[in-house]
């Protein structure tokens, strides 16, 4: 069973104080906290083995290029992919999903198709989807959620049609919470013929994730908020789909050859690959795949219900502080809320005042908080360094910031 305290002093940024308390980070939804393996994998590389990738036949150049190899191996371990060779490294999971929205969307979705996404997406899942619509004449719908914060599955039985080329949606609302149903959602795509994207961003640091158990076609996620450093994230995707697809853009490495009236392609995962990727990040990606691995991310899922049961608890004793989404057993470990009419940016500039960092605003999840009827909402987010003391901490802060706004 890992140790908290063990884990916490693997985290040097945990060590602090803020406005001269301890630092409680409870925002790893926007970005986790990176423990010293990772930085130390990003330093190790910068000063021993810095060099392009995949184009030279000098020693570091190799190096460098087996380092980047592995950690796509350990990535694709990680997710239960058939083949590395079907982890794609991209940016983040925005780029992840652009990827797929401008080279299989427009090469495949016309007037009279449809994408099928819910109203629960972050805008990366929402925006891509109604760019690559409106340029190709196809049609993008929303399944809609309940009062409890879950899709509507009536709704959603008629909105899944043949028309459906695609769903895409998220396996963990980074408002809500609520963890979807996502092998079941899956399996509804196939039996209308239509493709399923998973957005993972808030289920891969956090669940146990096995693509080929799921029959995932897409899987999008971040590095950033695994551990990992920002600037990498990965695009799964079946490996008969993503040589099916064109390419998204287009430079170096991504090409077999180049004349000058066209050009052919390098064999996936490249062909995704334009221009010198971001190397370090990706190798340091795969040292935090190697830390959640070692810890077990049953054992992440099970310490972060931990949490949000207490935090439930804690918050839900608090007058007039409302949390959005089900209840504690339905959702990973994040909780948005409302405390009276208090506007959620004073709410975070206080606990900030107490060393507790929550991100306040829309989350980049504007519908979500429209069904709602709030413009904005606070969110406390957590992970596997996170305590029920620091929890405490947020309880009590809270309701000073009730006393302070007198309701
Ligand atoms: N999808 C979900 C559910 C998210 O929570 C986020 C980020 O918070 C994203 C997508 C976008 O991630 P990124 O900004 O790393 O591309």
């Amino acid at each position: 069973m890992p140790d908290i305290a063990s884990i916490r002093a693997d985290f040097p940024i945990l060590q602090q104080e803020v406005h001269g308390k301890p630092l409680v980070y409870l925002d790893s939804t926007a970005t986790s906290q990176k423990p010293r393996q990772v930085i130390e994998a990003l330093e190790r590389y910068y000063r021993q083995d810095n060099a392009n990738v995949h184009r030279g036949i000098h020693t570091l150049a190799e190096r460098a290029t087996a380092a980047y190899e592995q950690a796509r191996l350990k990535v694709a371990r990680f997710i239960g992919a058939a083949s590395p060779k079907e982890i794609v490294f991209v940016r983040n999971t925005t780029e992840a999903i652009n990827l797929v929205a401008n080279a299989w969307g427009r090469a495949n979705l016309g007037p009279g198709d449809e994408v099928l996404i819910t109203e629960m997406e972050h805008h990366s899942n929402i925006v891509p989807w109604q760019l690559v619509t409106q340029a190709t004449g196809a049609t993008l719908r929303y399944v809609p959620i309940t009062n409890a914060g879950e899709l509507d599955y009536e709704a959603l039985d008629a909105l899944l049609t043949e028309r459906t080329k695609l769903f895409a949606f998220t396996a963990m609302s980074n408002v809500l919470g609520t963890i979807n149903p996502v092998a079941e959602l899956i399996a509804r795509a196939h039996a209308v013929g239509a493709l399923a994207l998973v957005d993972g961003a808030q289920s891969v640091p956090h669940l146990p994730t096995d693509v080929q158990a799921l029959d995932a076609d897409f899987l999008a996620f971040s590095g950033h908020k695994m551990l990992g450093p920002t600037g990498v994230g990965v695009l799964y995707g079946k490996r008969a789909l993503l040589e099916a697809m064109p390419p998204f853009l287009g430079g170096g490495e991504m090409i077999r050859e180049v004349f000058m009236d066209h050009s052919t392609w390098n064999a996936v995962p490249h062909k995704f690959e334009a221009g010198t990727p971001a190397i370090a990040e990706a190798i340091a990606l795969g040292a935090a795949v190697d830390y959640l691995s070692d810890l077990g991310m049953d054992w992440v899922h099970a310490h972060e219900r931990e949490i949000v049961a207490y935090t439930w608890e804690k918050l839900s004793a608090i007058e007039g502080l409302r949390i959005l989404g089900p209840g504690p057993d339905r959702r990973g470990g994040l909780l948005a809320f409302t405390l009276g009419d208090v506007h959620p940016h004073d709410i975070a500039a206080v606990l900030d005042m107490h060393g507790v960092a929550v991100r306040a605003g829309h989350h980049c999840a504007q519908p979500v908080h429209d069904y709602f009827g709030v413009p904005a909402t606070a969110r406390a987010s957590f992970y596997i360094y996170n305590t029920k003391e620091e929890v405490d901490i947020l309880a009590e802060a809270l309701e000073r910031a009730r006393a302070m706004f007198a309701f």
